[in-house]
């Protein structure tokens, strides 16, 4: 087994007991393996052991390496964490599966857009910018509201959650009580919460996706974003 897949065992098994912990339903919670800066080499021990779903955060990064893994492991799931840009959104849409990162109309349009042309529904997240910093993606939290219900009535996207990333100085569980409390105001069923430092206390607050990276694949040579 290689490394990054024995560390995947781990965290899916933490997954597991958090669930239950936190009296959730057992598969409630389902673990992205975050591969962004990792190649193709490391990636496929992984999908070879019986995973199938992952996160990237960056469109180009993930076409030069996901259509060939898909041609040899069926079934994957991929998904866009990270920031986009409105003149990728094509290539994010024939790209991933999932969408968790909406934070403007310009982009909400533009991905519903694809989605039609490409006959393709890919269920979407609305991003929230709980920390409300200035340098992070995200809609501000008193904006959220306003812009779900235009991504749904107006553009027709399917909104399936919220999802955050909290400010890196401050403890996460206020960031995830304000975005589980904003998407059971919205009628939102899914959060997309907590990266390896935090996704076990995520689950507390009923995160239904976390994003795991450097816990399953080891620290990475280089910062994105
Ligand atoms: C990189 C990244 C993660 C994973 O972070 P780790 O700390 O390595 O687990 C999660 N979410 C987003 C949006 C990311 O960009």
């Amino acid at each position: 087994m290689s490394s990054s897949s024995h560390a995947l065992h781990e965290v899916a098994a933490h997954v597991k007991k958090m669930e239950a912990d936190a009296n959730r339903h057992a598969g409630d919670v389902t673990l992205i393996a975050v591969s962004k800066t990792f190649d193709a080499e490391t990636i496929r021990p992984v999908l070879s052991a019986g995973y199938r779903v992952f996160g990237e955060n960056r469109v180009q990064e993930a076409m030069g390496k996901w259509p060939d893994l898909r041609k040899e492991f069926d079934g994957i799931e991929l998904h866009l964490i990270g920031p986009l840009q409105s003149n990728k959104a094509k290539e994010a849409v024939a790209t991933f599966d999932v969408i968790h990162t909406v934070d403007r109309m310009k982009i909400a349009k533009a991905l519903k857009s694809e989605m039609d042309k490409q006959s393709r529904d890919l269920p979407c997240f609305v991003q929230v910018n709980t920390g409300e910093e200035p340098q992070k993606a995200g809609v501000p939290p008193l904006e959220a509201d306003a812009f779900i219900r235009q991504c749904q009535d107006e553009i027709g996207l399917n909104i399936i959650g919220l999802m955050c990333i909290p400010p890196v100085d401050e403890a996460p569980g206020e960031h995830f009580a304000l975005l589980q409390k904003m998407a059971g105001a919205n009628g939102l069923t899914k959060l997309s919460m907590g990266m390896s430092s935090d996704y076990p206390i995520a689950i507390g607050f009923g995160a239904t996706h976390v994003r795991v990276g450097s816990a399953i694949f080891g620290a990475r040579d280089y910062v994105t974003d």
